[in-house]
């Protein structure tokens, strides 16, 4: 079989511990045979962050915004224990939050299913995409414990000298203060991101927040979106079939768990954050989740949502084999790969993406698992076996669609 072309490099940033060595089988075992793979690589592995003063994160992301799309193994967030562990001259940033920064993006979560898991959820069919906005509210507020009586004011003093004050409260007893913030920049920003995703994977989009009860932080939320899809998105809907839905957020809370899936919730930065493990939990495993981050603009990151599994690495360098799976990681690769193809106009890049999606699928299909799944699997006899073990089977199954 010739090997697939390729026309633009995928930017590749490679990563840490166990999904590092997850990442090197998968290329070697399930990309290189196949595709004549042409990437721009970045360590972004934390020895080399450190030695290049984090500079690598930095260029990664300006090469993410330059071709557009890059695959992205988990990383390190270093803390005090890292620090130690690496000798790390400084306690890097997150490289995700590097990245994320740089292409202002959210990022959206969808579960892999597979038919011998079952969503707790009885009527859940199909995958949900949480599409969480990562930037403000309470992640950047401002608090105070309030000792004991007095009066809470909040001030805003325009560049011009304007001012707007309001009694938050006249406290007689202890208690809690918080100011937070968000800026009608990032709410378009994740309002486009949304809409466009939506229409990338054909699903209606629902959105929601407590207008009723804020009424103007979280009703801006609602505004902005509601402009941006009536002048920017609402033919393009139509077009292709899906709606915009925006509700109170405990009504699209009912809807959702009644639902039978298939479709976009974007949410705001903390029901994102509680409402995407609820989901994930509720859908399976975390090392099923996928994990996008799309740019306002187009521009896409592709990884899996689970960490760098240390404690599988650990065992892994005493010699152990490890049964980690690298479901997420292959479907970062893959949904790379196609969207890379799509963009180029590669239709081979493409059904070579959905090929290793299937073959994947058929191979946990046919009760080839790693152990996590094991214990979860209902209906069939699992086979458990290793990452590497787990890989060579996709690998024979992908050989067979891809007839090399
Ligand atoms: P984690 O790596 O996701 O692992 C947590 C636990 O979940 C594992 O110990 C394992 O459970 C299970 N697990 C996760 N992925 C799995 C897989 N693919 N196969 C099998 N089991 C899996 O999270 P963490 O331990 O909190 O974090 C480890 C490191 O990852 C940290 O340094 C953190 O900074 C980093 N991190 C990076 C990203 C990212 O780059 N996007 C995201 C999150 C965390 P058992 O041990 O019980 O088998
Ligand atoms: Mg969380």
């Amino acid at each position: 079989m010739e090997k697939i072309k390729m026309t633009t490099p995928l930017v590749e940033m490679d990563g840490d511990e166990m999904t590092r060595i997850l990442w090197k089988m998968i290329k070697d075992e399930l990309i290189l045979p196949f595709v004549d793979l042409k990437t721009e690589y970045y360590d972004l592995g934390l020895p080399n962050r450190d030695a290049t003063g984090d500079q690598v994160t930095m260029d990664a992301a300006l090469a993410n915004k330059k071709y557009g799309v890059s695959v992205k193994c988990a990383t390190i967030t270093p803390n005090a224990q890292r620090m130690d562990e690496y000798k790390l001259h400084e306690m890097w940033k997150s490289p995700n939050g590097t990245i994320r920064a740089v292409l202002d993006g959210t990022v959206f979560r969808a579960p892999i299913m597979i038919d011998c898991i079952k969503p707790v959820v009885k009527s859940w069919q199909k995958p949900i995409t949480i599409a969480r906005h990562a930037y403000g509210d309470v992640y950047k507020c401002t608090e105070f414990r309030i000792p004991g009586p007095g009066k809470a004011e909040l001030t805003f003093t325009g560049e011009d000298g304007s001012k707007q004050t309001a009694l938050v409260y006249d406290f007689e007893c202890p208690g809690v203060l918080q100011g937070s913030y968000n800026k009608d920049s990032s709410i378009k920003s994740f309002a486009r991101s949304c809409f466009n995703y939506a229409l990338d994977v054909k699903q209606d989009l629902w959105f929601g927040a407590k207008d009723t009860i804020s009424k103007k932080y979280d009703h801006t939320f609602k505004d902005i979106f509601q402009e941006i899809y009536d002048a920017e998105y609402k033919e393009k809907f139509e077009a292709a079939g899906i709606t915009y839905f925006y509700s109170l957020i405990d009504d699209i809370v009912a809807r959702v768990i009644r639902s039978e899936g298939g479709f976009v919730w974007a949410c705001k930065n903390y029901d994102g954050d509680v409402m995407s493990d609820m989901v994930s939990t509720a859908f399976g495993s975390l090392a099923m989740m996928t994990s996008v981050l799309v740019s306002p603009d187009g521009k896409y990151e592709y990884e899996a949502a689970h960490g760098t599994v240390t404690r599988h690495y650990y065992r892994w360098l005493k010699g152990e084999k490890t049964s980690t799976n690298p479901m997420a990681t292959i479907f970062a690769w893959s949904g790379a790969l196609k969207k890379r193809g799509e963009m180029d106009g590669l239709t081979d890049l493409v059904a070579f993406g959905e090929a290793l999606e299937a073959a994947s699928l058929q191979t946990l299909n046919e009760g080839v698992m790693t152990k996590d799944l094991c214990s979860l699997a209902e209906g069939i006899t699992p086979t458990a076996v290793d990452s590497e073990g787990f890989i060579k089977a996709i690998r024979t199954r992908l050989e067979a669609k891809l007839g090399a």
